[in-house]
C-alpha cells in the first residue's frame, strides 16, 4: 500500500471539491441523458489492473474526467425519469461529512453522534407524517429494502399471533399466510415477498381502478373468509399516476380480519407533510408499517430509505441479532433493519430536514405538486398529447395518438437532451411519464421541457 501523506489527502479532497462544483455548474446546460454508453464507459475505465498506483488527487481528477460523458444530470432541474429526486445542498454537504467521519452506524455505543442524528431525523419524519412517535425507524438503502424490512416484521408478527415463532421454527410448516396486494403495486412489493419466501402465485391480487387505487369493494370480496395470518399492502403514490389508496375506507376493512397493514409510500408518504396535500393520506396513520424514501421527495443523495414499524417490538423480533462481540445499549440501529455495518445514511436526511424546517418541507412538496400541474397544463397545449392521469400529486403520464408515436417521442426526448423522462405501459398502451421529484426544477425548466416536446412532436408525425 502507498503511504498517504496529509497533503496527498488535502489535494485529493480539493480536487474532488473542484470536480463536484464543475459537475454541478454543468447540469443546467449539459444534455440531461448521458452521451456515453456503458460499453464506452467500460472501455474508458477498463484494461487490466494497473501494476503501479498513482496519487489520490490524480485518481480523483482522472475519474471525474473519464466519467463526465457517462453521467446523467439527475441533480439538475429537468430530469423527470422514474421517481428520482435531486440533491438538496445541505444534504449533499452533509453526505460528504458522512464519508469523512466514516462512522459505522449500526451501534449506538460506537457512534453516538450519527446514531443520534438519525434517531432525531426519524422522530422529525414521524412528526411530519403524523405517525405514532413511538414507532421504530430504520434507515435502509431505499424503498425496496424499506418494504422488505417492514414486511419481515409483518410476517413475524402475524405468525407469532398464530402461535408460530418464525425465528425459531422457520417458515416451513408454518400456518398459511395470506399476502394481499393491489394490481398496481410497485414491483418491489413482489420482490420483498419473494425474499420472504412468498411466491408470485401465492399473492392475492385485488383489482384497482383507472388510476391504480385499490377498490374497497374488491378488497372486501378478497377478504371474505380470511382468518389467520394476513398481510395487506396498500400504497401511497402509484409510481405512474401518483394515486393514493383510500386508506380511510381500506384500513378498517383489513382490520376487521386482523390483518397487518403495510403502506408503500416511497414518495407518497411525503404528501402527509403538506397541509395542502395531506388529504391524500387521510387514514394512513392507522396502518402497522410504512415504507418511504428520503432520496426521492426529500432530495437527499442516494441511498436513503426508511422503514417505519408501529410497534418496535415487531421489528426487533424480526431483526435483533446476537454475537458476543457486539455491544448492546437499548435500541441499536441494527436491531430494526437487516444490516449490520453501514454508513450513516440518515445524517443527510437530518441535514435536509434541519435546513428546510416544517414549513420548508411542506413548501417543497407543494412545489413538486405545482410543477406537476404546470407540466400537465403545458403538455395539454401540445398537439396530439393526451395527459392520462389525474394530477393529484407529483406524477404526470401522457401519450400521443399511437404507441409507436409515443415511444418515438420518448426516444427523441433523450437524444434531444433538454429533459429526460422514461416510458411505461399503462393499461396495455405505451405512455411517457414525468416525475416531478427534484427541488431544483423551476417554472422555466417546465417551459423549456414543454417547448422541446412541442418541437419534437411537430418534427415527428404530426398525426401522432
Ligand atoms: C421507488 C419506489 C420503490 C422502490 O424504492 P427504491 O428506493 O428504488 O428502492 C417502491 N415503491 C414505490 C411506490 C416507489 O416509487
Amino acid at each position: 500500500m502507498k503511504e498517504t501523506a496529509p497533503d496527498d489527502r488535502t489535494r485529493a479532497l480539493e480536487t474532488a471539491h473542484d470536480a463536484a462544483l464543475r459537475f454541478l455548474d454543468s447540469v443546467a446546460e449539459r444534455p440531461v441523458w448521458p452521451r456515453a454508453s456503458l460499453d464506452e464507459m467500460l472501455t474508458a475505465f477498463g484494461g487490466p489492473l494497473p501494476e503501479h498506483g498513482v496519487d489520490a488527487a490524480a485518481v480523483v481528477e482522472e475519474m471525474s474526467v473519464l466519467a463526465d460523458p457517462g453521467l446523467v444530470a439527475i441533480p439538475g432541474g429537468r430530469f423527470f425519469g422514474f421517481v428520482i429526486g435531486g440533491t438538496h445542498p445541505a444534504a449533499l454537504a452533509a453526505d460528504w461529512l458522512v464519508s469523512t467521519w466514516d462512522q459505522n452506524s449500526g451501534s449506538s455505543t460506537l457512534t453516538p453522534a450519527t446514531v443520534a442524528m438519525e434517531r432525531i431525523a426519524g422522530q422529525w419524519m414521524l412528526e411530519a407524517f403524523g405517525l405514532p412517535a413511538t414507532a421504530s425507524v430504520g434507515f435502509v438503502t431505499g424503498g425496496q429494502l424499506a418494504n422488505f424490512t417492514c414486511l419481515a416484521a409483518a410476517r413475524h408478527s402475524v405468525l407469532a399471533r398464530a402461535g408460530w415463532d418464525i425465528a425459531e421454527q422457520g417458515f416451513h410448516g408454518s400456518p398459511p399466510l395470506r399476502f394481499v396486494v393491489g394490481t398496481h403495486r410497485h414491483g418491489s412489493i413482489d420482490r420483498a415477498a419473494r425474499f420472504l419466501g412468498i411466491g408470485r402465485a401465492e399473492l392475492t391480487i385485488v383489482p384497482t381502478d383507472g388510476q391504480g387505487r385499490m377498490s374497497p369493494e374488491a378488497l372486501d370480496q378478497a377478504l371474505v373468509g380470511a382468518e389467520g395470518p394476513l398481510i395487506v399492502c396498500l400504497q401511497a403514490g402509484e409510481v405512474h399516476t401518483g394515486a393514493f389508496d383510500d386508506f380511510a375506507a381500506l384500513i378498517p376493512l383489513a382490520r376487521r380480519h386482523g390483518a397487518w397493514i403495510h403502506v408503500d409510500g416511497a414518495f407518497g408518504l411525503w404528501a402527509a407533510a403538506s397541509p395542502g396535500l395531506s388529504h391524500l393520506t387521510a387514514g394512513m396513520a392507522d396502518a402497522d408499517s410504512w415504507a418511504t424514501d428520503a432520496h426521492k421527495t426529500l432530495n437527499v443523495p442516494y441511498d436513503c430509505g426508511i422503514a417505519i414499524v408501529r410497534d418496535p417490538a415487531d421489528s426487533i423480533a424480526a431483526f435483533r441479532t446476537g454475537g458476543d462481540y457486539l455491544i448492546y445499549s437499548g435500541l441499536d440501529p441494527w436491531d430494526v433493519t437487516p444490516e449490520l455495518s453501514r454508513r450513516a445514511r440518515g445524517v443527510p436526511a437530518w441535514a435536509a430536514l434541519r435546513s428546510l424546517g416544517r414549513s420548508g418541507i411542506a413548501e417543497l412538496i407543494d412545489r413538486l405538486h405545482a410543477n406537476a400541474v404546470a407540466m400537465a397544463a403545458g403538455l395539454r397545449t401540445v398537439e396530439s398529447v393526451e395527459v392520462i392521469n389525474d394530477v393529484d400529486y407529483t406524477q404526470v403520464m401522457f401519450r400521443l395518438g399511437s404507441d409507436e408515436a409515443t415511444r418515438a417521442l420518448g426516444a427523441a426526448i433523450l437524444v434531444d437532451g433538454t429533459a429526460a423522462m422514461t416510458g411505461a405501459e399503462w393499461e396495455g398502451r405505451a405512455a411517457l411519464r414525468c416525475s416531478m421529484s427534484s427541488w431544483a426544477t423551476t417554472p422555466e425548466d417546465i417551459v423549456r421541457t414543454v417547448e422541446a416536446i412541442r418541437g419534437l412532436v411537430a418534427a415527428g408525425s404530426p398525426a401522432g
